[in-house]
């Protein structure tokens, strides 16, 4: 299962890239549009403020025009030739003639005080009067202007002394089109200068002057303005990319239009500049494309180093499998998903069985080799499962998504093979079991921890049944493991609250003197009552509670029976405790606390204690025996001690199982056994002891097999340490005789 797919890794590469690329793009053509945007602003507020200057430009040149006729007709002798007595040749000398050679306008009229043209001249020669004609609408619309100031001027008194009488012009002017042509013209009132000569009446006579606007006039005046190629247009024209003036007569109707090309400082600028720009902008584009290549290499190193980390955080590390967090994702997620037509989950618990005794006999690095073998044939085996975590340990969870249980039953035999299979190892042939629990899920709404709670329970079911098998989970299975619960919580209530005790059961010779006591732990349940410790004892082990139990036991031996004179007694101890570090030296300093004589205490270990070589048994072992304990070996004859195991822990004496005292009533089977193992312990030179004899049968055969030593309800039932210590100071004078029943 890929907690990362390639899709979610692009997906996020372009997440975290992609601003970054859109940033720097947008950022490039933010600039560019912007120095776009300014090179327009720029060539705009130019444009516009050409615009302004032109017109004002315009103004000024009808207002200098204006000034010329005014020098000529603002004069006393103008007063002279023109009003007291009209003079043609002054005329012609100083209006037709001057105005148009200085100035190029190329008609001029004088009208009299009655408007009627009384002088008429065309491009400064004399021309007939009807020539005023063209003029003649522009003349009627300025002259009743000029008369109202005229009028309003009043009339010029004589002011003697002073040079000039300073009359500001009396003028007026029209831009007209005549015939195709437009004309600037303009009308002065006749007025003195010096006031030497003054009008005759209140009227005088008025002065029109036309002035065309033509090439020369476009020529000086856009050279005066720096204007390119200035035109004079009708007044529809609307030429594109020109900027234009409207030119209007009197009516404010458009006559013409005045067109040029604007300039342009931007534009002129960015063409200047264009290939230092474009430079600067190839530049930050490769910058920014460095960037971006940087960045998308930063982005994968973090989208890789967070996949490894997913990686280590979602599976295990010995064995590459999913994790237990990986497997409470999947599980919760198969679990939320609908149970529809027919299809369940199947949470498969696999637990190896033995698993333990390679990790002790050959070592961590077998168990290792061991687990990462299992795993790949794990893999291999179950491709059809949704998942197959490793839990820790040897503890691994297949979940399998089905419709026919067959399909369950057909996986979880592949998963038995699979385990169960021997391995070639560099140590040897490695060889476990496994023990499976299946709980099997069909609605909706079970919590993943319930899920592998109920597949737990049902394996540890495999494990009581005796292994190498499959259980299905039943809910009645979840109450006894409630109870369990339950009792493990009242054992460690117990181990304060003095329900705890020993009662000591007389181990007896021939003679039926009692040599030696067995010490047998008893807990006394408060609602329960008397809950014997083959009960509790693999509940303390399975639990871990067998170390303080185990503690208890001792402390409470060696206090109870320290004073014992002669009387050796038995201490069962657990396979849990014999190979647990410092067992040893806890053993020692509670006897020594006690005060109690190691020589007199015996350590009863099981076969399975023994098994395999694990070095901290073997130290334990060894510093109980260099103490003074000396160590029997319990329960002889159901486990698989072999003769070196025998040898190897110098063990002083066997107890041979109850079991086998029970079958010597059955058959002479049972004899030829007892009598082999009694033969066994004589040939190594070791103590022997039956168990369990209940009737003097029994005894008589055990005596015929060469066995000297009893133990059993015949010849003594487990009692308190006082009862026991008052038995064995009677014991010389009779048989012990039986005292109470077992409870
Ligand atoms: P075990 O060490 O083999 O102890 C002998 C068991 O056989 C005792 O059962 C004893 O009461 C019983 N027994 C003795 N004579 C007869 C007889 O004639 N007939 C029958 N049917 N039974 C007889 P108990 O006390 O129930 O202990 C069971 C096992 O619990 C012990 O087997 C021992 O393995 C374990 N155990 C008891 N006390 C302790 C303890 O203090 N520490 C540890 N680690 N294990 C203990
Ligand atoms: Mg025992
Ligand atoms: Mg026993």
């Amino acid at each position: 299962m890929s907690l990362l797919g390639d899709s979610s890794r692009d997906w996020r590469r372009t997440r975290l890239v992609g601003p970054v690329m859109g940033m720097t793009f947008a950022g490039l053509a933010l600039l560019v549009l912007l120095s776009i945007f300014l090179v327009q602003r720029f060539d705009i507020v130019a444009a516009e403020r050409e615009q302004v200057l032109v017109e004002q430009g315009f103004e000024r040149q009808i207002e200098e025009l204006d000034a010329v006729v005014a020098t000529q007709v603002d004069w006393d002798d103008a007063i002279t030739a023109l009003d007291h007595k009209f003079d043609p040749e002054w005329a012609d000398f100083n209006v037709g003639n001057y105005l148009y050679t200085f100035n190029g306008f190329t008609h001029s009229y004088v009208l009299d005080r009655d408007e009627r043209p009384i002088y008429a001249a065309v491009r400064g020669e004399r021309a007939p009067l009807s020539s005023f004609a063209r003029f003649e609408g522009a003349a009627r619309r300025m002259v009743p202007l000029i008369r109202q100031a005229e009028l309003w001027r009043g009339t010029i008194l004589p002011r003697p002394g002073k040079n000039n009488i300073v009359i500001p012009p009396i003028q007026r002017n029209a831009i007209v089109s005549i015939g195709g042509q437009t004309y600037i013209v303009s009308a002065t009132l006749v007025q003195p200068d010096f006031g030497k000569v003054l009008p005759k009446g209140p009227r005088a006579p008025i002065v029109i002057a036309a002035k065309p606007i033509d090439a020369g006039m476009l020529k000086s005046f856009s050279r005066r303005y720096l204007l390119d190629n200035l035109l004079l247009l009708g007044p529809t024209a609307q030429p594109a990319g020109r900027s234009v003036i409207e030119l209007r007569d009197m009516d404010g109707a458009v006559v013409a239009t005045l067109s040029w090309v604007p300039r342009q400082p931007g534009t002129y600028l960015l063409q200047k500049l264009q290939w230092p720009l474009l430079g600067g902008i190839a530049v930050l584009a490769i910058l920014a494309l460095l960037v971006i290549r940087r960045g998308r290499a930063i982005v994968n190193e973090l989208i890789a180093s967070e996949t490894r980390s997913r990686h280590l955080a979602y599976h295990d590390q010995l064995t590459q499998l999913p994790n237990r967090a990986l497997l409470f994702e999947t599980l919760r997620a198969l679990l939320a998903a609908r149970f529809g037509d027919g299809n369940r989950l199947a949470v498969i618990c696999v637990d190896f069985d033995r698993f333990k005794d390679v990790n002790d006999t050959l070592g961590h690095h077998a168990g290792d080799e061991l687990i990462q073998t299992v795993a790949g044939r794990l893999r291999e085996s179950c491709g059809d499962a949704e998942l197959i975590a490793r839990l820790g340990g040897d503890e691994f969870v297949v979940l399998l998504e089905f419709a026919e249980e067959e399909q369950v039953h057909d996986l979880c035999r592949r998963i038995l093979a699979a385990v169960s299979e021997r391995i070639d190892s560099e140590f040897g042939w490695l060889e476990v079991g496994c023990s499976l629990g299946v709980a099997v899920i069909d609605h909706a709404g079970v919590e993943p921890t319930e899920a592998l709670r109920w597949a737990d329970v049902a394996m540890y079911r495999s494990k009581e049944g005796g292994r190498q098998r499959v259980t299905f989970f039943e809910p009645e299975m979840d109450d006894a493991l409630s109870a369990r619960r339950l009792l493990e919580a009242d054992l460690r209530s117990a181990l304060g609250d003095g329900s705890l005790g020993m009662v000591y059961q007389p181990q007896v010779d021939r003679t039926g003197r009692v040599t030696a006591a067995e010490a047998l732990l008893r807990w006394n349940h408060p609602v329960r009552g008397a809950i014997p410790p083959g009960i509790f004892v693999p509940l303390a082990e399975e639990t871990g509670l067998i170390m303080a139990l185990g503690e208890f036991v001792l402390r409470q031996v060696f206090s109870e029976t320290a004073q014992w004179v002669g009387l050796r007694v038995g201490i069962n101890v657990s396979a849990v405790q014999i190979r647990s570090h410092g067992f040893a030296a806890l053993v020692t300093r509670l006897a020594a606390q006690a005060g109690a004589d190691p020589s007199r205490y015996e350590i009863e270990l099981t076969e399975t204690a023994l098994l395999g070589d694990d070095p901290i048994t073997a130290a334990n072992v060894e510093a109980l025996k260099r103490l003074g304990f000396s160590i029997a070996l319990d329960d002889f004859g159901t486990g698989y001690t072999s003769l070196a195991v025998l040898q190897r822990y110098s063990v002083n004496r066997i107890k041979i199982d109850r079991s086998f005292v029970c079958a010597l009533d059955e058959s002479g089977e049972g004899e030829a056994l007892v009598d082999a193992m009694v033969k066994l312990a004589r040939s190594l030179n070791l103590g022997v002891i039956a168990e369990g004899v209940e009737t003097e049968a029994q005894r008589k055969r055990l005596m015929a097999c060469g066995c000297r030593e009893f133990q059993g309800y015949l010849t003594g039932m487990p009692q308190r340490a006082d009862a026991i210590a008052a038995l064995a100071g009677l014991a010389a004078a009779e048989p012990v005789r039986k005292v109470r029943k077992r409870g």
